[in-house]
């Protein structure tokens, strides 16, 4: 006989352990299966963990949990070849409690979380894969690990399997296939410094944190972002392009972060430390539209495998808990009907269109078509403010009056005022 649980939950990344902590809580039998060694082995993540929606499942988590630096400030760099435009926020507010987001090792992060669930009551299988869903009469009743006589049943089963979605596929709530313009491919490393030096480096007081999202020629033009962020004592360094871009262009991700840790500007951060890991992720980003249909009879999906990024505002880890949390409230609205019918689960898909997670991934719905469609914005227009800054910047005698015409001169013949106006009005609309 098949073991028997109220919810499975497939993958113990932070949206899987969001849900189980939750039901756990309520009294719910629930049951993770993570495929990793532990919870976080398998997961990369820049990683930005912000504090309000991980408060929202843990309160008070950042007097226990691992954590690496609360970040104070945050920079936007717009690379050329060589050189950097750049834009920075930093805010003491950020320093202090109730702080605002903190760098993580997801390694020690998820482990931490998983713990919690365990505490709560959740029971926890590592070194497991879910390779099917069980069904009868048309609804998930179950799943089908890897491990001899590994059948268990359940009332309901959430997927949070993360980017790599199979299950998801099978349960027919996604198209079968890798879609390549909704998928970005990252890879990461994590450099070892002494916490001092990067302290020193990023100007940066003892314990405070910061984090760099690099445009322009950090991705060869590409549509994308590459990131540094500071940890305590190493950095994460990585990058990330849209998978459709990179098989255009014929590149490779390794190749890519090599060519980011090269850049003069990025070069003097890195300088002395030492490689300590390299990972690679895809990272769904196909926005609003590309969201699968988020239940059915028996079965939620939630986080990556729902497609919940936020890839503007490089957001993941924070749908991901919130999308958890939500399911496992749907699921004890059902579980006191009794009932879990893709009617009773219904609830979910509202719960999240009224917060933020859909709403804010609804705003940037055209995001990704546009920006496929417009490489202007990561090609042509950091090169010509680049190159307008150096001539408005370089003192040479020019009246500033001529370097103004030289620098509309030379804005204009690359793009005319026309095609300027109308692309700002479309970003406007698009991002606004
Ligand atoms: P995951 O964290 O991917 O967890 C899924 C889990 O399911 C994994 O542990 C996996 O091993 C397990 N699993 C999969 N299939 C099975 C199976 N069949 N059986 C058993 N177990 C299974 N977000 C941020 O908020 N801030 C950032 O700075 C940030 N930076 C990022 C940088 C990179 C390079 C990448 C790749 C992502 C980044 N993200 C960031 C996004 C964020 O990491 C994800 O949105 C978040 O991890 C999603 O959580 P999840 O629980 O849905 O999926």
């Amino acid at each position: 006989m098949a073991e028997r649980f109220e919810v499975v939950v497939v993958g113990a990344g932070p949206a899987g352990l969001a849900a189980a902590l939750t039901l756990a809580r309520a009294g719910v039998e629930v049951i993770v299966f993570e495929r990793g060694e532990h919870p976080g082995s398998k997961n990369v993540m820049g990683g930005v963990l912000y504090r309000h929606p991980t408060e929202t499942v843990v309160p008070g988590f950042y007097h226990q949990a691992p954590l690496e630096r609360p970040v104070v400030e945050q920079r936007l760099w717009l690379l050329t070849e060589e050189a950097a435009l750049t834009l920075g926020y930093k805010d003491m507010v950020f320093a202090r409690e109730p702080f605002n987001a903190f760098t993580v090792l997801r390694a020690r992060f998820d482990r931490w979380l998983a713990d919690q669930a365990v505490a709560a009551g959740a029971l926890l299988i590592n070194e497991t894969v879910v390779e099917d869903l069980l069904w009868e009469n048309e609804r998930v009743v179950g799943v089908r690990t890897g491990r001899e006589g590994g059948d268990v049943r359940a009332e309901v089963v959430i997927l949070a399997e993360g980017a790599n979605s199979l299950l998801t596929q099978k349960a027919g709530l996604k198209p079968d296939g890798i879609n390549t313009n909704q998928l970005a491919v990252a890879v990461k490393e994590i450099i070892a410094l002494p916490r001092e030096k990067i302290e020193d480096r990023f100007n940066l007081e003892e314990g405070q944190g910061c984090t760099i999202e690099l445009l322009g020629e950090a991705t060869k033009g590409m549509l994308g972002t590459a990131f540094i962020y500071t940890n305590k004592d190493s950095l994460s360094v990585g990058v990330g392009v849209l998978l459709a871009s990179l098989v255009r262009r014929r590149l490779n991700p390794n190749d890519l972060l090599e060519h980011l840790k090269s850049h003069p500007m990025v070069r003097p951060l890195l300088a002395g430390g030492e490689s300590k890991e390299y990972q690679g992720h895809l990272i769904p980003e196909g926005g609003y539209q590309a969201v699968p249909k988020l239940y059915g009879n028996g079965v939620l999906v939630v986080g990556d495998a729902a497609m919940l990024v936020n890839g503007i505002h490089r957001e993941g880890s924070n749908l991901a808990l919130t999308s958890g949390l939500l399911a496992a409230r749907t699921i004890l609205a059902a579980r006191d009907k009794g009932d879990y019918s893709e009617a009773n689960l219904a609830p979910y898909r509202q719960a999240l269109e009224e917060s933020f997670v859909l709403k804010d991934l609804k705003k940037y719905q055209r995001a990704p078509f546009f920006f496929d469609q417009n490489p202007q914005f990561f090609t042509l227009y950091p090169g010509l403010l680049s190159r307008a800054a150096r001539e408005f910047l370089t003192v040479d005698n020019v009246p500033k009056r001529e370097k103004q015409k030289r620098i509309l001169r030379e804005i204009t013949t690359s793009r005319s005022r026309f095609q300027i106006a109308r692309d700002l009005y479309n970003l406007w609309r698009v991002m606004g």
